[in-house]
């Protein structure tokens, strides 16, 4: 498998597949406008598509549930990691069940926490298994990520462990991550709101931003592990979470599973 495409060279890349768009688009103004304004449009929606985790351009994902219900949902990115175990007392303690986007790379290292987070009745889903950028990858690279993150998962908690849900890194998304998903069986995912609990701005405010947020159909996003640092914790999160689950309540609003959230497909 190629080496992860990490987001910066990602990013970097997209930048000159623009600008390459706009130099073929400029080379045929003059005698063809019409081919340089769809190459133009053509690139522009693509380039926009690709950052967008909730744009349907790329294939259509589930980022919020129904909003005349009393129900939403709290997610996390990146795990396990080392804050996981203490992310999953919070859960237990508040009778919260919630869904893990896991990246093979980390079950393999911690395989205990996956078969916790099954016992407990939390939902197990595929954020791939190296957190590789996936626009510039084609259909078989990215089923690859989902196969080997599905084997990490058996291996850790049993065959029928992992939910057919993925939710690409950063959610970015190029033109063959649909059909991979598709390819693999699986559903795509987004979020309503992140609050940006990877940037640790302290535990009351990743709470309170949590709080806002939350409103029937709401699929939060929040990370315990870092995509790009394995070992790195997120105490901040798991200091955050009881705080959430009480603002939820205060709400009326059960918090659930994305399965549960979303009803049978
Ligand atoms: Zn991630």
């Amino acid at each position: 498998m190629k080496p992860p495409m990490r987001k910066g060279p990602a990013v970097h890349r997209a930048a000159w597949v623009g600008a390459a768009a706009v130099a073929a688009s400029a080379s045929q103004a003059r005698r063809r406008p019409a081919a340089a304004v769809a190459i133009a449009a053509a690139a522009g929606v693509a380039g926009l598509a690709a950052f967008r985790p909730r744009n349907p351009v790329f294939g259509r994902t589930l980022w919020h549930g129904p909003a005349d219900g009393r129900r939403a949902a709290i997610t996390f990115d990146d795990g396990p990691g080392p804050s996981t175990d203490e992310v999953l007392d919070v859960l237990a303690r508040e009778g919260v069940r919630a869904t893990f986007f896991v990246l093979g790379r980390q079950v393999d290292r911690h395989p205990a926490a996956v078969r916790r987070m099954v016992a407990e009745g939390h939902q197990v889903a595929n954020h791939g298994y190296d957190h590789g950028i996936l626009i510039f990858r084609g259909p078989r690279h990215v089923r690859d990520q989902l196969r080997r993150t599905e084997e990490s998962v058996a291996r850790a908690a049993g065959a029928d462990a992992m939910s057919r849900l993925f939710r690409a890194p950063h959610g970015f998304r190029g033109p063959a991550t649909a059909a991979g998903a598709l390819l693999a069986g699986y559903r795509m995912a987004a979020w309503t709101t992140g609050v940006f609990d990877s940037a640790e701005p302290g535990a009351a405010t990743i709470a309170r931003r949590s709080a806002e947020a939350l409103a029937p159909g709401t699929i939060l996003l929040l990370h315990d592990a870092d995509g790009w640092a394995p070992g790195r914790p997120r105490q901040q999160t798991a200091d955050a979470l009881g705080e959430i689950c009480r603002s939820a309540r205060e709400r009326d609003l059960e918090l659930v599973t994305l399965d549960a959230l979303s009803g049978p497909r």
